[in-house]
């Protein structure tokens, strides 16, 4: 039986896990079927991604790419979903809100007043609506910038570089081989750089613009992290039973709860920005949207990333598509039966 295009690149000779495959002793995690559905789901995306993971045994589901990304030495470098480094933008809100609350500068009763911007050391941070009163469950929901603005004047960037570390986030996966690490810019970072106000760096990276980068496989496996309570660790194969990968600290395992719900609710709510009247998805999740100029191009980054069922997660996910926003990516991943199955 002949592997659907975009899986038969993981299992040609050349490939990081050439090898495996051609042992008929080890069962690959791969899901032949969804990376049919993912083709036929990006028929109209030039380049894109989407990543599953098996949120109790880690193993990799889908690695699905569209396009190339510019790296050509290897096929992990060429691969979109785990080579291209991109700005997460407001997936990455729910990790900040969990750094946040493990630093004690965030509860879930913690209300913020949104007017539309946030004053900061005199200029303005937008905010893409006023949306009045809010706690960190409604500021997920509706994708708030200046709730984030305002918790995070509270941190340091370090102190908001290590909690996105933590998540896997500016390190290299531990597979595929080649695999980018993004990048996790930091106080010493910016240092070596031309500088710019560090506070004001620490505002922009808490909602994922700025020079923070992740792949579409990192994102997935953060949140597949937030989903099970663990730090995934992606594996290949069906053989590794069992619940993968060590258990986050307390700190963040003690606030999951509120997070968890305020993701299904960005989908379930009427007001979610994920939500859509006419499907029903048992899903939990966040997008993104960010513009980013390459050389001297506008590009348009859309992403949704979460986990189904809602309650009960047994998959992780993220899509990227370029020039899609956010919400058009989540709707064609919310489609029934691409990863929820009503
Ligand atoms: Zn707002």
């Amino acid at each position: 039986m002949l592997a659907p295009p975009s899986l038969a690149v993981w299992l040609g000779v050349d490939s990081p896990i050439g090898g495996l495959d051609r042992s008929s002793e080890v069962r690959l995690s791969f899901d032949r079927e969804r990376h049919e559905r993912l083709e036929a789901a990006f028929a109209d995306v030039q380049l894109g991604a989407a990543v599953a993971i098996d949120v109790e045994k880690g193993g990799v589901l889908a690695l699905f790419s569209k396009g190339e990304s510019r790296g050509d030495r290897s096929i992990a470098e060429r691969h979109v979903a785990v080579s291209s480094m991109l700005p997460p933008a407001s997936a990455i809100k729910p990790f900040t809100a969990l750094g946040a609350m493990a630093l004690g500068v965030l509860t879930p009763e913690t209300k913020h007043v949104c007017r539309g911007s946030f004053a900061y050391r005199g200029t303005q941070l937008r905010c893409w609506g006023a949306h009045g009163s809010l706690d960190v469950q409604r500021a997920l929901v509706v994708s708030d910038n200046s709730f984030f603005y305002e918790v995070v004047s509270k941190l340091t960037l370090d102190q908001l570089a290590d909690n996105q570390r933590s998540f896997g986030f500016g390190r290299a996966p531990d597979w595929p081989p080649g695999a980018a690490a993004g990048l996790v810019p930091d106080a010493k970072w910016y240092a070596r750089r031309d500088g710019g106000s560090p506070e004001h760096h620490t505002l922009v990276q808490a909602i994922g613009h700025g020079d923070i980068r992740v792949t579409p496989l990192q994102l997935a496996l953060g949140y597949a992290a937030i989903a099970s309570g663990r730090r995934s660790s992606p594996t290949l194969t069906q053989e590794s039973a069992g619940q993968s990968g060590e258990a986050l600290p307390e700190s963040y395992t003690a606030n999951l709860p509120p997070v968890r719900e305020a993701l299904a609710r960005a989908v379930s709510d009427a007001s979610g920005t994920a939500h859509f009247g006419d499907l029903k998805p048992d899903v939990a999740g966040k997008m993104g949207s960010a513009d980013e100029m390459v050389d001297g191009v506008a590009r348009k980054i859309g992403w949704f990333a979460g986990w189904t069922p809602a309650e009960k997660p047994r998959i992780a996910f993220a899509f990227y598509a370029e020039n899609l926003s956010g919400r058009a990516v989540a709707r064609i991943a919310l489609e029934p039966g691409l990863i929820s199955s009503n």
